[in-house]
């Protein structure tokens, strides 16, 4: 589950998600992208959240935030994913879907 920030400009907090939190002990720091609770010492950044929250792994939690928010993904990432798409296919022994990915179809 996760807990709404409360709070404006440096100062945001937040109740954390790994114990009863009464208060909210999360610090967050918009300017680095980070947070951090005051009274266990969980810290991270968004997708550290996304990852204890869903379960996932860094490059799944990449891809929840991307669908989830409809960011444009990074150019590098199509290209990775293309990459591992292209080599399933080749183990798979479709060369013809290789190809079409390669070329852009
Ligand atoms: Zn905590």
């Amino acid at each position: 589950m996760y807990s709404p920030i409360v709070g404006v400009g440096d100062q945001k907090f937040g109740h954390c998600t790994k114990h009863r939190d009464a208060h909210p002990s999360v610090s967050i720091r918009d300017n680095k992208g980070s947070f951090r609770c005051m009274s266990c010492g969980y810290r991270g950044d968004t997708i550290t959240i996304v990852q204890d929250q869903e379960g996932l792994d860094f490059m799944g939690a990449l891809r929840w935030l991307i669908e989830e928010f409809s960011i444009e993904a990074p150019e590098r990432m199509y290209r990775d994913q293309k990459r591992e798409r292209i080599k399933i296919l080749e183990k798979a022994g479709d060369l013809n879907g290789a190809m079409s990915i390669l070329m852009g179809s």
